[in-house]
């Protein structure tokens, strides 16, 4: 692309600036028509997307550092928490915090929880094998040491019992997820948060996902501040509240529970700082934007969404049984589906073969006892169109099968296997990234058109590896032009 400025230093007309853009998205998935099942969440709403994006305009120059500045900004933020609250099962003495998304409201659970007990010097925190990645980012961020407990390998939900028994005098944290991001489930709160209680220990339900949509379908299985012992709830604004993406709310049980979460500084000349969430200024485009939306769809708007993304979902559940090859691997507890094949394809082919149809599926790679799987995330616009889904499944299975497995030589996972990543330098992961296809052998990083068979080898390439060299793909990628 041509720099910023013409040559004789003068800016860029609207169109040209206008034109450039609508160029540069045609590389992207599309954000809407329900045809992208994973990273986006589309209501099919076109009056909610449109208020959206006025009341984001309307605030994107506004700064939430300081609530006495802009008091607009907290009025529209306990607002969200109150509704929230409602949702929510929140008892008399709730509070919580608006931040940019789902792993910011992790990091400062975390946080909250760390600092809650500096009496203890290596804090851990007691995580079910299927937590959110994010809870790992907490981890290494804050020092708070993961001890990670295998789900039930039939139903993907967590192991109460086990949770319980890895409890111990260092843990700060217990978690729970309504449901799962890779599968879909809600763990059996009631026990964990009573385990959690019997301890004194703080215990998080990540609703990331499914905080906007359980609390509006009839059967949930209970997870909210109404279960005894649950401390704190997450819930992204982004995802099912079908708001613009960077709002998510983290609430607690009272606000005794908040205040470690809190930050202030007065050791330097300028005006204290004092922040509630990681941010310092934050635009109050993104507020605005979800209480804009929350507003216009309502809980009625709410419940109908909920109902066609519930129904797509068991829809789509009941289409795939039909397929050979293809099963779902734990009956969906909200709206996200996972799926897993037999020995005849494998799941990255049919990622691909999904995608030559138009239809944007994500591959999850092995972990631990897990399978490979591909997430299907169903927004409520992707409800009508489960028929022609299912249509283009059937068809993208029947090539895979043709295709067969895709498959890694044997050598090369060997060595996948044997690498250690802290033995590897630049020019050692320049060569891995060629051999992964990752790069072309120029060095020039572009992403071949078929993926299957570099997700197959990152899928053989042990954890360790397969963050090192992808990490080493984004460095490459993150370069200046
Ligand atoms: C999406 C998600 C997160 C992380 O949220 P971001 O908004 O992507 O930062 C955390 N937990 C669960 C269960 C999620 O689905």
């Amino acid at each position: 692309m041509s720099s910023g400025t013409t040559a004789d230093g003068a800016g860029w007309s609207r169109e040209r600036i206008l034109g450039t853009l609508e160029a540069l998205r045609a590389h992207d998935l599309p954000a809407h028509g329900g045809r992208t099942l994973a990273y986006v969440y589309d209501s099919g709403l076109a009056d909610a997307d449109a208020v959206g994006l006025e009341a984001l305009a309307m605030f994107a120059a506004s700064n939430g550092l300081d609530p006495t500045a802009f008091p607009s900004l907290l009025r529209m933020e306990n607002d969200l928490v109150g509704w929230a609250g409602r949702l929510l099962d929140a008892p008399e003495g709730f509070v919580g915090s608006a931040t940019s998304g789902g792993t910011e409201s992790l990091l400062l659970t975390v946080l909250a929880a760390r600092e809650s007990r500096p009496d203890i010097d290596a804090p851990t925190m007691v995580l079910p094998t299927t937590a959110h990645a994010a809870f790992h980012k907490a981890a290494h961020y804050f020092e708070v040491r993961p001890v990670l407990v295998d789900v039930d390998p039939v139903t993907y939900r967590a192991d109460p019992d086990a949770m319980a028994a890895a409890i111990d005098d260092t843990t700060v944290l217990v978690v729970a997820s309504a449901p799962s991001y890779a599968h879909g489930v809600v763990d059996p709160v009631p026990q964990i948060a009573a385990a959690a209680a019997a301890r004194g220990v703080r215990c998080h339900v990540d609703a990331c996902v499914g905080g906007w949509v359980l609390p509006y379908l009839d059967d949930a299985p209970p997870w909210t501040f109404a279960v005894e012992g649950v401390t704190s709830i997450s819930v992204d604004l982004h995802k099912y509240a079908y708001t613009p993406k960077g709002v998510s709310l983290l609430l607690h049980r009272t606000s005794a529970l908040r205040r470690p979460q809190y930050f202030a500084s007065a050791n330097w000349p300028g005006y204290t700082m004092l922040n509630s969430t990681v941010q310092s200024t934050k635009s109050g485009g993104p507020l605005a934007a979800a209480w804009a939306v929350v507003h216009h769809i309502g809980d009625d708007g709410y419940r109908r969404l909920v109902a066609q993304a519930r129904e797509a979902t068991l829809a789509l559940a009941d289409a795939v049984a039909e397929i050979p090859a293809l099963s779902v691997v734990a009956a969906p507890d909200a709206t996200l589906l996972t799926l897993a094949t037999d020995g005849t394809c494998d799941v990255f082919t049919l990622a691909d073969e999904m995608l030559a149809r138009g239809w944007f599926v994500q591959p999850q790679m092995a972990y631990r006892s897990m399978p490979p799987t591909l997430h299907v995330t169903l927004s409520a616009a992707t409800a009508p169109s489960v028929p022609e889904f299912t249509t283009a499944l059937r068809e993208a299975v029947e090539a895979a099968m043709a295709a067969g497995p895709v498959t890694v030589a044997p050598q090369l996972a060997a060595m996948a296997a044997a690498l250690d990543p802290a033995t590897l330098d630049d020019a050692a992961f320049d060569g891995l990234l060629q051999l992964a296809g990752l790069a072309g052998a120029d060095g020039d990083l572009a992403l071949p058109e078929r993926m299957a068979p570099v997700n197959a080898l990152l899928d053989v390439a042990p954890p360790r590896l397969r963050e090192a060299l992808l990490l080493a793909f984004l460095d490459r990628l993150s370069r200046p032009s």
